[in-house]
């Protein structure tokens, strides 16, 4: 069977040959007395993060992809093999595993058992999973989002961005978003019911655009991008603004000394901004109950819908994960193994 290997650190923006796919010979058995679970992965979750994951030094603090072993994140996968009594061959669980068509799990652990009867499976990696979570974390417990906030999202057509706006017009709020292309920006406004939004991409001035799109200025922002959009928002900041600092995709692939540097900070200062960044790992075990509840519910009530951008065949994750660098991704991309 395949997996995904790290082939070359990635030099700024990742090209498909710095990941491989290769044959691996490894047995997928499982011993008697073993408590192991071995898995046939169904869909992999292609997320920015492993951009940091394949770098020299390790910003978030998860460890380091090594060059010339298995990659591995977020998975969905269906039990094929068990000798432990809390899986069942059938059962669909959640896990963080190598990218391979089949994993042996030893003792099953972190696995995670999900009800894949009501949702497709892959929703546990999107809607009802880390970037859903994600989502709400950022707008509900750090941007303390309420009734009448003008709310601003950019990558808003991602698996995050589409989450926190359909969840900002919940709440009761005033959301705009930005994206890469016309065809997003389509979507944002006639699928997920965004008040407003526009294409970066097209705009000379990003400042003239949100006073465009935003003439009662800023409440939240919800960063996915950083860089020059982040300082555009300073301007057009209200007064006691909340910044929520999710991600900074712009500036994932530029060297550090190329990086963008924020000259619009002092706004913070005069507008009594609060910024703050956050993992949503440290939410996870705590919150994840209690937001997959609420989203199931709205999912159901049909007040959010999901899009999903799926890639089939191992072989073409290389691809996939360069094109989601690039905003080739119309909603949450995922593998379908
Ligand atoms: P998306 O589904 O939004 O995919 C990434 C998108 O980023 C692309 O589709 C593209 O859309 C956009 N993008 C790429 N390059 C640029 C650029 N130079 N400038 C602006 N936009 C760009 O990914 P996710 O929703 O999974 O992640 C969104 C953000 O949230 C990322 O920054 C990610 O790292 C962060 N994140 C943070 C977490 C946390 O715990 N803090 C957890 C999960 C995600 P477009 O066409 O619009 O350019």
């Amino acid at each position: 069977h395949k997996q995904v290997v790290l082939a070359a650190i990635p030099k700024g923006m990742p090209k498909v040959t710095d990941l491989r796919v290769e044959e691996t010979e490894t047995d997928v058995v499982v011993q008697p007395d073993s408590n192991d679970v071995a898995v046939k992965l169904l869909y992999i979750s292609l997320d920015p993060y492993y951009r940091e994951l394949m770098a020299e030094e390790d910003l978030l603090g998860l460890g380091l992809y090594k060059k010339g072993e298995p990659i591995y994140g977020g998975v969905v996968a269906e039990v094929v093999l068990s000798d432990n009594p809390d899986f069942q061959v059938g059962d669909t669980v959640l896990g963080n595993l190598n990218f391979s068509e089949y994993v042996v799990v030893p003792k099953g652990q972190d696995l995670i058992k999900v009800d894949a009867s009501q949702v497709p499976a892959s929703y546990y990696l999107g809607v009802l999973g880390m970037p859903g979570l994600t989502a709400w974390v950022g707008l509900k417990l750090i941007g303390k989002a309420k009734a009448g906030d003008q709310v601003f999202v950019t990558a808003a057509a991602g698996a995050v961005g589409q989450v926190v706006g359909q969840l900002a017009k919940v709440y009761g709020c005033r959301v705009v978003g930005s994206a890469g292309s016309d065809e997003k920006v389509k979507l944002l406004k006639t699928e997920f019911g965004f008040d407003d939004a526009y294409n970066y991409k097209t705009e000379a001035d990003l400042d003239k655009a949100l006073k465009r799109h935003l003439p009662n200025g800023i409440d939240i922002y919800f960063d996915n991008v950083g860089g020059e959009t982040l300082d555009a928002v300073f301007k057009n900041v209200n007064m006691g603004a909340r910044i929520v600092l999710c991600g900074a995709i712009s500036q994932y692939n530029v060297a550090e000394d190329k990086r963008y540097g924020i000259k619009n900070l002092f706004s913070a200062v005069a507008k009594a901004v609060k910024m703050e960044g956050f993992l949503v790992g440290k939410y996870t075990a705590e919150h994840m109950g209690e937001y997959a509840t609420e989203m199931s519910g709205y999912l159901k009530e049909g007040k959010v819908k999901y899009r999903e951008h799926v890639t089939k065949g191992i072989e073409n994750f290389p691809s996939a994960f360069a094109g989601l660098m690039t905003g080739e991704n119309v909603g949450k991309s995922v593998l379908r193994v």
